[in-house]
């Protein structure tokens, strides 16, 4: 149980270096009893051609938890004794980290699916059973249903746009336009999720004569998931605002919303616009996808050469806003 070799990327991963720590035991080395107790066993036990994988091993590496596929072989001498015991360790941390999005994913996005579709039978069920008898009650309905057919199409829309810009196969019709118009009509579709849950939406829109060459429906899904967000994660009487004006200096066209909800953690705040990145502690507040921020980024700073800025305080609120170029 003696170090023999090790490479430079076992010397990093255990802080050691070879050199100096050669013929030290593997113990005072490796700070992980199991996987000290693996070779011990690998060498004690190993036969000729035997080779032991162990899947999943977590080491507690520098103060960081990592997972490795470890994989053990004994070392046969000429007289078919055992002379020592190999270990490679494949570091899983990454490929884990991904899988375990890629699940969360699949489950957030199978509720943020399931959550309107079930609404929708319920009350297509209740419209074919005449319990809808009186006439006000069938346009009701019929309204939930429309709200939440367009709730799932905006879901799926958002899925769609972030895999069709990042392949590059998304058309994008750029034209001059002034924010106005487009600000407006996504405050109006957002106030009445907005009035549920007693949220005030002030929107200072004044009429732009500055214009930018946007893509109308990009731009308009941008402000939507902006605005969407500030909804879903501000509590109860809280207070939405929406702003636009220029920067002339700058050149640029200013479209801010500011919240006074949940905020996110300052250690949180590089990460929002990750894919499928969403903030652990804000989970319980709202479901979603992780998705609508990285659709605002995608179209504001890969497809019209803007930028996305946010502030925040947690507990206090959130303030995000984007810039787009004025047309010359
Ligand atoms: P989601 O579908 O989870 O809302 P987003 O990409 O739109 O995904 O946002 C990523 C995360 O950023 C959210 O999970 C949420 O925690 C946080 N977030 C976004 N907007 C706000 C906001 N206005 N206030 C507080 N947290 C926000």
């Amino acid at each position: 149980d003696e170090l023999v070799l090790a490479n430079s990327a076992a010397e990093e991963l255990f802080g050691f270096q070879c050199e100096v720590a050669l013929r030290e035991s593997a113990e005072k080395l490796i700070g992980d009893a199991d996987l000290v107790q693996l070779i011990r066993e690998t060498r004690s036990h190993g036969r000729r051609h035997t080779q032991r994988k162990v899947v999943e091993h977590t080491c507690d590496c520098n103060g960081e938890t990592r997972s490795f596929r470890v994989t053990l072989s004994a070392i046969v001498g000429a007289n078919d004794e055992i002379t020592g015991a190999v270990s490679v360790l494949h570091d899983m941390t990454r490929e884990r980290e991904i899988a375990k999005m890629k699940s969360e994913f699949v489950s957030n996005v199978s509720h943020e699916l399931k959550t309107p579709l079930s609404s929708i039978k319920a009350y297509v069920e209740m419209l074919t059973d005449g319990e809808a008898e009186d006439l006000a009650t069938p346009k009701e309905f019929y309204e939930i249903i429309a709200t939440e057919t367009d709730r799932l199409h905006r879901l799926i829309e958002n899925i769609l746009n972030i895999s069709q810009i990042e392949s590059g196969v998304i058309k994008v019709v750029r034209e001059p336009m002034s924010l106005t118009g487009v600000v407006k009509q996504a405050v109006e579709v957002a106030r009445p999720q907005a009035m549920l849950k007693h949220l005030s939406l002030d929107a200072d829109l004044p009429p732009m004569y500055y214009q930018v060459e946007a893509d109308h429906d990009m731009i308009y899904q941008a402000v939507l998931n902006l605005i969407s967000n500030a909804v879903k994660y501000t509590p109860d009487n809280g207070a939405i605002k929406v702003n636009l004006s220029v920067d002339e200096r700058r050149n640029v066209a200013i479209c801010e919303v500011a919240d006074t909800g949940v905020g996110i953690p300052e250690e949180a705040l590089p990460n929002i616009f990750e894919k499928f990145y969403r903030v652990q502690k804000n989970n319980c507040v709202a479901k979603g996808t992780g998705l609508g921020l990285t659709l605002v980024k995608h179209i504001v700073e890969s497809v019209h050469h803007g930028q996305v800025l946010v502030q925040s305080e947690e507990g206090k609120g959130s303030r995000f806003s984007f810039e787009l170029p004025l047309v010359a």
